[in-house]
């Protein structure tokens, strides 16, 4: 049911080396100024991979530093659209070309398999930049018809030097999701990784600067977030920042950036998205689609589809059903052909954990244990797989109605409602939850009953049902009769405290533009 212990106990040489572990900086790979490097960890056996320079708040001044001359002394804002247009064609070509050596990469440092990042990811980090290079030309204002003698113009102008934050669970496609639409509108970058996943995105900023990028237009910096990224959200010469992580973290460089220069943030926080499946669904399509709304990714989604809520009716065949597939998910060393979940990416470093990150694999033990411990019944998983690396076992749990429980036991032990099984926390690892409800508006209410609000699905074969439901919940995507859709065109972001703004699609630009109102009198109005 699981690959075999042995495939964990030894696990394969990874097919690619690893060449850059610097800060690239004016178009130059650097050591940190400080000279520190830190290690990244491979989640399959907690060994190093590669050592990384750390940078700190240093480098994100000199980072900062080459994006401002580059913005303001050009060319990049001041090329041609079309030009700008051919080098981010150019980097997409070179993102195909590359395609198995970024995914390799991509699967080393985060654990994810390896089909996945090479048959879904990279290309779909592809795609993104032709979709973005495709908008390069075509960002253009308006003709504004006001009162009076006055031609009015809007002019759509780059923001500037955009400081960006990304997160490790998706290093390569958030690094697109940042990038794409801020090269596309003329901006220059300061990007700072994750330190738990920084060497994808290094790799492919490299790409981006033999396609033609010039230097100082994108900056890669790895390092940690209290050091680096709390500088860049705190700089007082970035003129914007994105950020994708944790809500507290949000909720921190929301602050930074407000208290620093007021700089716009836009953001894509955590979420605890329902899954909706009603009496008229198909149930085996609605047991599979739940399955990968949850486990996908090694159920590390921002997204993730973890409160699956089952009407009364069909629930406890889908209980059934969603425990024999649980159990039949190959999970195993992520470069074997076939296997569906590998390690979960560990947080903990062996040098420092930052301050608000938990070491994630005991984290997500600790939450099981608690689930368990709180009534929910365990219908499969429930531990670690093999004695090697971050493996989990893919976790069901049905009868899931612990929050009279979750309330007494934090008023006994107020230290434990952090970790406390209340279904209302995002766990970030492969745990199902499966609710039972009666009717439409009590399961409104309840997968509305959340500070998230990042995504939501929806199982029906009943067109005034999907409407209902699409109206009525409280998330910035909901799928209907599928899920996890991450088209370059659509938008994503969240409601309440799953962020602000969106990512991807034509919104996604407004976020890199201001708007500058042009008005000039005219001589002769009656023309
Ligand atoms: P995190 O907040 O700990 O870290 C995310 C990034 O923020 C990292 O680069 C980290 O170095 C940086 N950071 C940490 N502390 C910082 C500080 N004090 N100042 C500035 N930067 C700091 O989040 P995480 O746990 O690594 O990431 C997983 C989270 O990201 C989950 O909650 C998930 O839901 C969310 N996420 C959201 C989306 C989305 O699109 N909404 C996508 C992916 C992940």
């Amino acid at each position: 049911k699981y690959s075999t212990d042995v495939a964990i106990e030894n696990p394969v040489d990874p097919p690619v080396e690893v060449k850059h572990t610097q800060l690239l900086i004016n178009g130059q790979f650097v050591d940190a100024a400080s000279g520190k490097s830190f290690p990244t960890l491979d989640p399959r056996t907690g060994d190093v991979i590669a050592h990384v320079a750390e940078g700190d708040a240093e480098d994100i001044n000199r980072a900062v530093a080459a994006a401002r001359k580059a913005f303001d002394e050009g060319p990049w804002p001041k090329m041609t659209a079309y030009e700008r247009q051919r080098i981010l064609l150019r980097f997409a070509d070179l993102i195909e070309k590359h395609n198995d050596e970024l995914a390799a990469l991509e699967t080393w440092d985060n654990g994810k398999p390896y089909e996945q990042s090479a048959k879904l990811e990279v290309p779909m980090l592809t795609r993104l930049m032709r979709y973005y290079a495709g908008w390069a030309d075509k960002i253009h204002g308006l003709t504004v018809p006001a009162d009076g003698p006055y031609h009015v113009q809007t002019l759509h102008e780059p923001i500037g030097v955009a400081g960006q934050v990304i997160p490790w669970n998706f290093p390569l496609l958030m690094f697109g999701w940042k990038v794409g639409p801020a090269l596309a509108c003329g901006n220059t970058i300061v990007l700072k990784t994750a330190e738990q996943t920084p060497l994808s995105a290094i790799f492919a900023a490299n790409l981006l600067h033999e396609a033609g990028l010039p230097p100082g237009v994108l900056n890669v910096i790895s390092g940690f977030g209290p050091a680096a990224g709390a500088a860049l959200a705190s700089h007082m010469d970035v003129d914007k920042f994105a950020f994708t992580g944790s809500t507290k973290t949000g909720q921190f460089v929301h602050e930074l950036a407000s208290r620093s220069n007021l700089k716009p943030v836009t953001s894509e926080l955590g979420g605890k998205s329902p899954f909706i499946v009603c009496e008229d669904a198909d149930i085996d399509k609605a047991v599979e689609l739940a399955h990968y709304a949850l486990f996908f990714n090694q159920g590390q989604c921002c997204c993730a589809g973890s409160r699956t809520f089952v009407h009364e009716r069909v629930y406890d065949e889908f209980v059934e059903k969603s425990k024999a597939l649980a159990l039949k998910r190959a999970v195993g060393d992520p470069f074997l052909e076939g296997i569906e979940q590998g390690p979960q990416k560990e947080k903990h470093c062996s040098l420092k954990i930052t301050q608000v990150s938990n070491a994630q694999f005991e984290k997500i033990l600790k939450y099981i244990k608690s689930g368990v411990e709180s009534g929910a019944t365990l219908e499969a998983g429930g531990e670690r797989l093999g004695n090697k690396g971050y493996y989990i076992k893919p976790t069901v749990f049905s009868n899931v109605k612990v929050f009279l429980l979750v309330i007494i036991t934090s008023c006994i032990f107020p230290q434990r409602l952090r970790y406390g099984y209340n279904a209302k926390d995002e766990i970030f690892g492969p745990v199902q939850s499966i609710f039972k409800y009666k009717d439409l508006d009590e399961v409104i209410r309840r997968a509305n009953a959340t500070h998230y609000g990042l995504a939501a699905g929806v199982f029906t074969e009943n067109l005034d049902t999907a409407n209902t439901l699409t109206r009525a919940l409280r998330a910035g995507s909901v799928w209907v009769n599928c899920f996890n859709i991450f088209d370059a065109t659509i938008p994503m972001g969240g409601y309440k405290m799953s962020g602000h703004g969106r990512e991807k699609g034509i919104y996604s630009l407004e976020n890199y533009l201001q708007v500058k109102a042009v008005v000039t009198p005219l001589k002769n109005p009656a023309w």
